[in-house]
């Protein structure tokens, strides 16, 4: 019947939505509140202070929006850049396509360096680009720390690095949309000057914030920025959210959400964090091996612990494996994005996650490869994750 709901659960895994946890559902279970009541103005500045943790700052300027992914890009051209001005950005999928996209349609003079898709930025060319803008006119460099769209993170230290060994000046900004909060970021050492990310990744809530962090380099560079912008002005931010105000009204269910999960990051404790995140990740790519299949990332020094991008064998449409896990085992597995699709199949496991789901996960994608006529032994996958997390999971916390 039309109305039929499978019992158990989805199993979720997509780089994104991710799993909400319940003691985030139920923070967000509130009543409408009125934000102009006494209590909000402390609330929203402890919410501001609490998401310095997920960047790794203590110096830059955090801000809270309603919006996604996408709107953090926005702020942190359009606060930045003026039209006209030259920026580089990689591109290695459809992330930083689609950044580069905006940046062009903003009217910025974009280098775009292509990279097959399955590397990361490479920061010889980099710096090589750097070196060679004798005139300084570059103004930003942008990067996608963790390709969602093939499992690939850039070593943003590095770029911070071959920017230093250039000289250069320009600003560096930073799409963390699927890394901050679940892998290891150092905006302050790095000296990132905008870091982005969103709620529906590593902050493991629905869809709906934009977290976005500016350095003092950034908000200097602000006051001669000429793009247009409105909704993401941080100037109106910076007029309002220091005596916890916001210039329109806050999504404040997301806010409630948004502490309790980074509450519970700062119980689990960050370097924890991107251990779990690490430990996860390398059992579902021994899952892979096991299969004998192959990831689209061949470098291991690119390798996501966010998600896993696994390539079908030739002749195997991977959008038959993904269907077939969510019409046969209510799993949702990611699709391969535009000139990846047929060929790839990504497995999220970012945010609310453990092992045990994962090996849910891992399971599924199992049955269902064989289903689209993979030709995989059950358990071969699922048996290597299994023995390297029983050999490597950590006691929980409260259980010793
Ligand atoms: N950047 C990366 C790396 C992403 O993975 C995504 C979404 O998946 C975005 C940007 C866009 O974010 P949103 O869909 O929240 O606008």
């Amino acid at each position: 019947p039309f109305s039929y709901v499978p019992p158990g659960r989805n199993h979720l895994f997509v780089p994104g939505p991710v799993n909400i946890h319940d003691r985030v559902l139920r923070a967000m279970n509130v009543p409408g509140q009125n934000h102009r009541d006494p209590w909000f103005a402390q609330f929203f500045k402890d919410c501001l202070e609490d998401t310095k943790l997920i960047y790794g700052t203590k110096e830059a300027t955090p801000f809270i929006f309603p919006g996604t992914g996408t709107g953090g890009w926005e702020s942190a051209l359009c606060n930045t850049l003026s039209p006209g001005d030259k920026v580089i950005c990689f591109r290695y999928g459809l992330f930083s396509h689609l950044w580069i996209d905006m940046m062009q349609r903003l009217g910025l003079d974009v280098i775009t360096v292509d990279r097959p898709w399955g590397e990361g930025a490479d920061e010889a060319i980099l710096e090589d680009l750097l070196r060679k803008d004798t005139e300084k006119k570059i103004k930003a460099v942008c990067v996608v720390h963790n390709e969602t769209t093939t499992g690939v993170t850039s070593d943003i230290g590095a770029c911070r690095k071959a920017m230093d060994a250039a000289s250069h000046p320009a600003l560096l900004l930073v799409d963390g949309v699927s890394s901050i909060g679940a892998l290891e970021f150092r905006m302050d050492d790095w000296r990132v000057d905008v870091a982005v990310t969103g709620s529906q990744k590593a902050l493991s809530l629905p869809t709906g914030l934009a977290f976005v962090a500016a350095s003092p380099k950034a908000l200097e560079a602000m006051k001669s920025a000429k793009l247009k912008r409105v909704y993401y002005d941080f100037a109106d931010q910076l007029r309002t959210n220091p005596s916890g105000n916001v210039p329109y009204t806050p999504s404040l269910s997301m806010l409630y959400g948004m502490r309790e999960s980074i509450k519970m990051l700062r119980e689990e404790g960050m370097e924890n964090v991107y251990a779990r995140h690490h430990r996860l990740a390398e059992g579902a790519r021994k899952a892979v091996e096991g299969w004998g299949l192959k990831l689209l990332c061949k470098n291991p020094r690119w390798r996501s612990d966010s998600l896993t991008v696994v390539e079908t064998p030739a002749g195997i449409d991977s959008n038959k494996v993904v269907k077939a896990a969510y019409a046969k085992y209510d799993l949702s597995l990611g699709i391969g994005l535009t000139q990846l699709n047929g060929k790839v199949f990504r497995i999220g496991h970012l945010g609310n996650m453990n092992e045990l789901m994962l090996v849910s996960g891992l399971a599924g994608a199992e049955m269902a490869m064989i289903d689209a006529g993979v030709p995989i032994v059950p358990g071969s996958g699922v048996s290597k994750a299994i023995e390297y997390w029983q050999q490597t999971s950590a006691v929980i916390k409260t259980r010793e």
